[in-house]
């Protein structure tokens, strides 16, 4: 059966992986011309990991990254609002990793050029168009550089993982538009630092209007007592205001955000100093797309960020484009017709990453941070008397059971 992939980003690249190990030899589509290390740090949680180790991964990451211990979230004086363990500290039977995007991107490419074939990733070709007409869709792919035809083929499958600027979507969804911003934009940097709280801690501070988020990325680091620190700072802005096209590598000077963390030196860690010890500065709004009713068409689909793509919140973006691997990949072993495998991929995956979406429109569990600044904006002596355990507790549960990650269910489909 010939499959094709399109785009080579951790959702294509995973699903090849998956598809591999069930015995197939599906061929990536990629856009770029050279796949380089891109991106700051991303989030795996636990039942992503466990995907990524049923694929012989999981060492290979654990050493490239940080299997990150805690979770906390503290309003904008730095003071604690929750804790939670994460990962095996949590009694998980994966840990939660946060790594550097572009090394994980790296492994995944060499793991996909060792097992499938160096031909296995075709760089280059921009999938131009979808002709679904005939039996099987056929494709045409230019090069980005110069609109040049460089390939056609035709396929048994066409999974498109072509990020949110998805041209398969586009096919299907043609009057979409370009994607929605709610009004916020993100600074995201990287830079040496001294490690902070546990070494391996991953903390939210602030409320919804303004936010930093930071967690170390690099085991190297960690070994030699350092820490490789990811950051994400963020503020709200009127969305009527026109915004940038989103492009996860367009630069951005800190003067245009710094000054409002000014006041932000908490004695764990000083958020201007670690913003200004940053030489690179990537800014990106944070922008969604309405979940759509339908991801497959005959024999084409969507997946990851082309099939419903989110706001980075609650580590979930990489992580659902993992799980839909795993669910197409198993609906290819229990449906002998690639149609009907691609129907049942839909109905598992549509609606839960859909209900991520929604959640995460509303905060997800960061929510606390915004209860405890709107009941106590000049912070607070006792937190109980703001927000009880129980709601906090809560909160954070009821996200882990829509995201499919709490660890019950999670720790016992292993043992099913
Ligand atoms: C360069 C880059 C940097 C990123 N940095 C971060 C980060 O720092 N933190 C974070 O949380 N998330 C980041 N993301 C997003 C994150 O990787 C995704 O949200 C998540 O991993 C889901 O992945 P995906 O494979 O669905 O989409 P993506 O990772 O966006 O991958 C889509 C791939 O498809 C390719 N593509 C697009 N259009 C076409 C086309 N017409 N034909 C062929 N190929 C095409 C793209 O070049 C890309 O390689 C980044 C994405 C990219 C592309």
């Amino acid at each position: 059966m010939e499959i094709v992939i399109v785009g080579a980003g951790i959702g294509g690249l995973v699903t090849a992986l998956a598809l591999h190990k069930a015995g197939h030899s599906p061929v990536i589509h990629e856009s770029v011309t050279q796949l380089r290390e891109l991106g700051v740090g991303i989030n795996l949680l636990p039942h992503a990991v466990r995907v990524l180790s049923d694929l012989g991964l999981q060492e290979r990451l654990l050493e490239a990254g940080i299997a990150t211990s805690e979770l906390l979230y503290f309003n904008k004086h730095g003071q604690k609002i929750w804790r939670e363990p994460r990962g095996f500290e949590a009694g998980y039977d994966w840990p939660q990793i946060s790594i550097h995007r572009g090394r994980l991107h790296a492994i995944l490419l060499e793991e996909v050029r060792n097992r499938l074939g160096l031909d296995a990733v075709q760089t280059g070709h921009h999938l131009r168009s979808l002709d679904i007409e005939g039996t099987r869709p056929g494709l045409e792919f230019v090069s980005r550089e110069n609109s040049g035809l460089k390939h056609t083929c035709k396929a048994d499958l066409v999974i498109g993982a072509d990020g949110i600027h998805s041209a398969v979507r586009a096919h299907f969804y043609p009057d979409e538009g370009p994607p929605m911003w709610n009004g916020a934009i993100l600074w995201r940097g990287m830079c040496e630092s001294d490690c902070f709280l546990t070494g391996r801690s991953m903390f939210m501070a602030g409320h919804a209007n303004q936010k930093f988020v930071c967690y170390p990325v690099s085991g190297d680091h960690f070994r030699s007592g350092h820490s490789l620190t990811n950051w994400v700072a963020e503020l709200r802005f009127d969305p009527q205001q026109a915004f940038q096209r989103e492009d996860w590598n367009r630069r951005a000077d800190p003067s245009t955000f710094l000054p409002e963390f000014g006041n932000w030196a908490f004695d764990w860690l000083d958020i201007p100093a670690l913003v200004q010890a940053t030489t690179d500065i990537w800014e990106y709004p944070m922008v969604d797309r309405d979940p759509v009713p339908q991801w497959s068409f005959g024999p084409v689909t969507l997946l990851g960020d082309a099939a419903h793509p989110m706001y980075p919140i609650g580590s979930n973006g990489a992580s659902q484009a993992i799980l839909d691997a795993q669910s197409l990949t198993l609906a290819m072993e229990t449906h002998s017709r690639v149609d009907d495998a691609l129907l049942a991929y839909e109905t598992e995956r549509l609606e839960p990453t859909a209900a991520i979406v929604r959640a995460n429109r509303g905060q997800g569990p960061e929510q606390v941070m915004q209860i405890v600044e709107e009941r106590a904006p000049d912070g607070f002596d006792d937190l109980d008397q703001i927000i009880s355990n129980n709601e906090l507790q809560d909160i954070a549960m009821r996200y882990k059971r829509l995201a499919g990650f709490d660890r019950e269910s999670l720790n016992r489909k292993a043992q099913a």
